[in-house]
């Protein structure tokens, strides 16, 4: 089998470890199409067009190469973001795949927050996860219906009002 050397050559190893991105066609071998992602510390590369599969969020704005960006270090050749690293793998991993999946080891407000930085709708987190995530809203639901009582009960009111824990 003959190997396009030329096209090889532009590539850096660690491109070796993302087997499932080299398979989209010679368009996204190409090194421009690489960038890279800093996270909390955590340094994340993907293709651009891995980032366009989400449109009119966050990450696909930095495709968008006209004018300049302040999360952009030209020093680094990085994009910086001070958020949650962990959660930034299903983060990605929703643009790789298009399928949103919520970390198992934070809690659901964290995920809400990071969502929204990232300017993801949280509708589109999977059935599997969804539960979960909701976990905490019906957690505060719950409470609130309690102190709601306990109000009615002392003043002999209705009060109905949000706790968060
Ligand atoms: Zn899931």
């Amino acid at each position: 089998m003959e190997v396009d050397h030329s096209r090889r050559s532009l590539m850096a190893p660690k491109i070796s470890l993302l087997p499932h991105l080299i398979s989209s066609g010679i368009d996204r071998k190409n090194s421009s199409n690489r960038i890279v992602i800093n996270v909390g510390g955590a340094r994340y590369e993907t293709y651009k067009t891995t980032l366009k599969n989400i449109p009119d969020t966050r990450l696909s704005w930095l495709t968008n190469t006209s004018g300049p960006n302040s999360d952009y270090d030209p020093v680094t050749g990085e994009y910086f973001f001070d958020r949650h690293p962990g959660v930034f793998n299903m983060i990605l991993n929703y643009y790789r795949t298009g399928k949103l999946h919520s970390p198992t080891d934070v809690c659901g407000p964290l995920f809400e927050e990071e969502l929204a930085f990232w300017g993801i709708d949280e509708k589109q987190i999977e059935p599997c996860c969804w539960s979960n995530y909701r976990a905490h809203r019906d957690a505060q639901v719950t409470l609130a219906e309690y102190d709601g009582e306990r109000r009615k009960d002392k003043r002999g009111n209705v009060k109905q009002e949000y706790t968060y824990l």
